[in-house]
């Protein structure tokens, strides 16, 4: 059994900045990356709004940098999974990897979420042949053919158009008339013009034969249906919380987010959360960023309130 100070669970921009200053704070703190050292951000190819880059940068990039600097002062990373916890007997609290056992005097979970499925028929079965969650890892793979992209939000739109670096002709398909989209995002795809849009239709079925052919799709306000020919599916309609492994030992609302108090601290008090897990509203780097800084800070403070420094 490893005995440590503070376990960081999760290597997204809220795990590794919770890493920087707890390591900072001389606690020697382990970050446990999960199976996507960087999280969500790490397979995002273009991030604009990440403060004090000027001409953008890269999600690999920016997860390279963040690692870094928090190793820099300390943090240790351990490419691993938690896969059980306990903290219902207080502290030290347990966590268990696929290949070590840990007692932790505290804990932050920055465990962020994970991309939400459209439980329709066909969608699992070409996960990998067709159908993708990920146009940074899987654009490439598309170059001269034709794709559609559902959602109607800023990723929907932000990888749409990543994709016509590749694409013939990347499709979107939203369940409104409207997209949720920001200004800036929307103009762009506009004014692309590989770039068309499908209105108030959602998409009933991928099908294919070894690798995705088509999509059949229904029109919410008319009910019509219709088969559309395509290379690829490209999905981006949201996220749900990894919060799975403390289900039943922190409260959550409604939609499964765990609840954190202004400190991070969650239901159990050591424990701290930050980052997209606690977060269904803002979801940026730069305040799951700041969110990870937060609870770093009060973990440190309740630590030291307890004669551990
Ligand atoms: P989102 O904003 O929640 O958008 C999800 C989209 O998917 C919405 O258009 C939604 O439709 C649609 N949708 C949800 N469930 C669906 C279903 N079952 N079938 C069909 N469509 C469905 O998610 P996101 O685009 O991943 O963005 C998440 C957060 O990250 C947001 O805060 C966003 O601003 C931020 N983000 C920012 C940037 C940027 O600033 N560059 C880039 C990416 C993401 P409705 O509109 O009808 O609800």
């Amino acid at each position: 059994m490893q005995k440590e100070k503070v376990i960081i669970i999760g290597s997204g921009p809220a795990g590794l900045t919770a890493g920087l200053y707890t390591a900072r704070a001389s606690l020697n703190p382990v970050i446990i990356t999960g199976n996507e050292m960087g999280g969500q951000v790490s397979i995002t190819n273009e991030v604009e709004n990440y403060p004090a880059f000027p001409e953008g940068t890269t999600g690999p990039e920016l997860v390279d940098l963040m690692r870094r600097q928090a190793e820099k002062f300390g943090a240790r990373t351990q490419i691993d999974e938690v896969v059980e916890v306990d903290f219902t007997r207080g502290t030290p609290f347990y966590l268990k990897t696929h290949s070590e056992e840990y007692q932790a005097d505290a804990v932050i979970i920055a465990t962020g979420a994970s991309p939400r499925r459209l439980g329709v028929p066909g969608e699992e079965e070409f996960i990998g042949r067709g159908v993708s969650f990920c146009a940074t890892c899987d654009g490439f793979f598309f170059r001269g053919k034709d794709v559609v992209v559902v959602g109607g939000g800023d990723s929907a739109l932000e990888e749409g158009l990543f994709l016509t670096k590749f694409a013939n002709q990347v499709r979107v398909i939203h369940r409104r008339d409207e997209l949720r989209a920001g200004a800036t995002l929307t103009k762009r795809a506009q004014n692309n013009e590989k770039v068309s849009f499908i209105w108030d239709t959602v998409v009933q079925e991928v099908v294919g034969n070894g690798a995705v052919e088509a999509v059949t799709l229904k029109n919410v306000k008319t009910g019509a249906q219709d088969r559309l020919a395509t290379d690829g599916v490209f999905i981006y309609i949201g996220h749900y919380p990894n919060t799975w492994l403390f289900k039943g030992q922190l409260e959550t609302d409604e939609h499964n987010y765990l609840i954190t108090d202004n400190l991070m601290m969650t239901s159990v008090p050591g424990v701290f959360a930050a980052g997209e897990v606690q977060d269904p509203v803002f979801r940026q780097v730069v305040s799951s960023a700041g969110q990870g800084c937060q609870a770093a800070i009060s973990a440190e403070r309740w630590l030291a309130a307890r004669g551990i420094e």
